[in-house]
């Protein structure tokens, strides 16, 4: 496995692992290696600057980074590490939320209310979803109603 320092055409930094660097070659060409950040398929090995002058001979000091000359403002840009796995399970949470959001009915706050009639046979039992405070929540739970929190996606909680 080889792990390469990555960026997208925005300039977000991340890293993968991949089996090989033909590997990483396959995946980059078939659009599969894409920007956490952004999602975008343009991505390339980052730039290592100290290390890209290959003509340097070995054994001396490394050359100090030209901190002088460093452009003055430079944002830091997000850095994450995504595996191909935890890529998928992202997916995968977003296709259920998904599927959940359009197949059910959205009750807001009369969620306790709605879950409890349809626990205690008053109304037809459908899929709904909606807003329920963690003390809710804990009597539902208490009374035997089953329910399950929506999958959130860290990017999706502001
Ligand atoms: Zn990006």
């Amino acid at each position: 496995m080889i792990r390469y320092a990555l960026a997208c055409e925005k300039g977000h930094a991340f890293e993968s692992w991949f089996q090989s660097s033909a590997a990483y070659d396959r995946q980059v060409k078939r659009g599969l290696v894409t920007c956490p950040v952004c999602n975008s398929a343009t991505v390339d090995k980052a730039i290592m600057a100290p290390r890209i002058s290959g003509a340097k001979k070995h054994g001396g000091a490394p050359p100090p980074l030209p901190a002088a000359n460093a452009p003055a403002a430079e944002t830091p840009a997000p850095v994450a590490m995504v595996s191909p796995q935890e890529r998928e399970l992202r997916k995968k949470l977003k296709e259920v939320r998904e599927h959940l959001i359009k197949n059910a009915d959205y009750v807001g706050q009369k969620f306790p209310e709605e879950a409890r009639k349809m626990h205690y046979g008053e109304i037809e039992h459908r899929s709904i979803y909606g807003e329920a405070t963690p003390d809710q929540a804990k009597e539902l739970h208490e009374e035997g109603i089953e329910f399950h929190p929506l999958p959130v996606l860290p990017d999706e909680r502001n």
